[in-house]
């Protein structure tokens, strides 16, 4: 892990999103998919604590080698402030940071699953299984047209994709979970990658353990420090043993979980839901099953 002082090269606007690129060569060359940055925000009361955002990119070689790419999905003010920031500023960025997503040795086809600014993540590690040989293949989803990233980036990335939008305004009219079984049997899924909503990923776990398929999913959880000291983004996860479960960091044990050990129903609560109701004829994981 690196602290540097980061200049960014460019900033552009995409849809609904800001993309950020910032020459940080230290944290580039070794940045894996699932990683994540956390960034200092300017002096101010609403900006005590840092900001964290996933790796979307890390170019190691040609011409924009030591780069690294960030989605900005400005929701407060934190967002907001780095959606603005100027070619040629400097940011204080840490990173990497966290665990990333492991590759699969074996299995070979994978089902990339990304909602909103959730497909960051996933085309980055998109490109590494591509390059190593997978077959990928993907859903992403949004609510709107605007919030669907990259869509000729999935393409290009992937074998076939399912792209939903809840209004309608880009490919199907519905949420992930809807076009999740059909893209899981017309892929031959083996292994499903995850990221979006805590609700959404509730849902896609409930059907990887109803088909068996092992998975692994980018949690965001609210998180202090990002480092593994203040403990405000633990997870509770099942113990391989079943002896109970352990309030993990999802700074530096995660952010990347197998959702089949993660307890849903203590970890989300009463967290409100962003589906209005669990897709027909599956159920909603409520309850760690033994
Ligand atoms: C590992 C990790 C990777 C992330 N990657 C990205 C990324 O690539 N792009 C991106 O735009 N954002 C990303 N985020 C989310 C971003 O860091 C937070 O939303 C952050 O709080 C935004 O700061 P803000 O000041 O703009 O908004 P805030 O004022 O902090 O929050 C805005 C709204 O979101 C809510 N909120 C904040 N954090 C969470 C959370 N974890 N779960 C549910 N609701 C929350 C707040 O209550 C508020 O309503 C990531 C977070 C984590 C932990």
């Amino acid at each position: 892990m690196k602290r540097v002082r980061a200049e960014v090269l460019s900033t552009r606007k995409m849809g609904a999103y800001h993309q950020l690129t910032v020459v940080a060569p230290e944290i580039a060359e070794k940045a894996r998919p699932g990683q994540f940055v956390s960034i200092r925000m300017p002096t101010g009361r609403e900006f005590l604590l840092r900001r964290h955002l996933a790796i979307h990119d890390a170019s190691r070689r040609g011409g924009w080698a030591g780069t690294l790419e960030f989605v900005i999905d400005p929701t407060g003010p934190g967002t907001a402030w780095l959606a603005s920031a100027r070619a040629h500023s400097f940011l204080d960025v840490i990173g990497p940071l966290g665990k990333g997503f492991a590759h699969p040795r074996r299995l070979t086809n994978c089902l990339l699953v990304a909602e909103r600014h959730g497909a960051a993540t996933l085309y980055f590690l998109a490109q590494e299984l591509v390059a190593t040989g997978k077959r990928v293949d993907m859903v992403v989803g949004a609510e709107t047209m605007e919030q669907v990233l990259k869509p000729i980036e999935a393409k290009r990335l992937s074998q076939t994709v399912a792209i939903v939008t809840a209004d309608g305004t880009l490919g199907d009219r519905g949420a992930v979970m809807d076009a999740l079984p059909e893209a899981a049997d017309r892929s031959g899924a083996q292994v499903v990658y995850a990221a979006g909503s805590a609700r959404t990923l509730e849902y896609v776990a409930a059907f990887c353990r109803e088909r068996g398929l092992p998975a692994q999913m980018a949690l965001e959880e609210r998180m202090g420090c990002g480092t593994g000291l203040c403990q405000t983004c633990v997870v509770p996860i099942a113990r391989k043993d079943g002896s109970g479960y352990d309030n993990l960091r999802s700074c530096v044990d995660g952010p990347v979980f197998n959702p089949a050990r993660v307890l849903w129903d203590r970890w989300l609560g009463e967290r409100p839901t962003m589906l209005p109701t669990p897709p027909e004829g599956l159920p909603v994981t409520r309850s760690w099953p033994g």
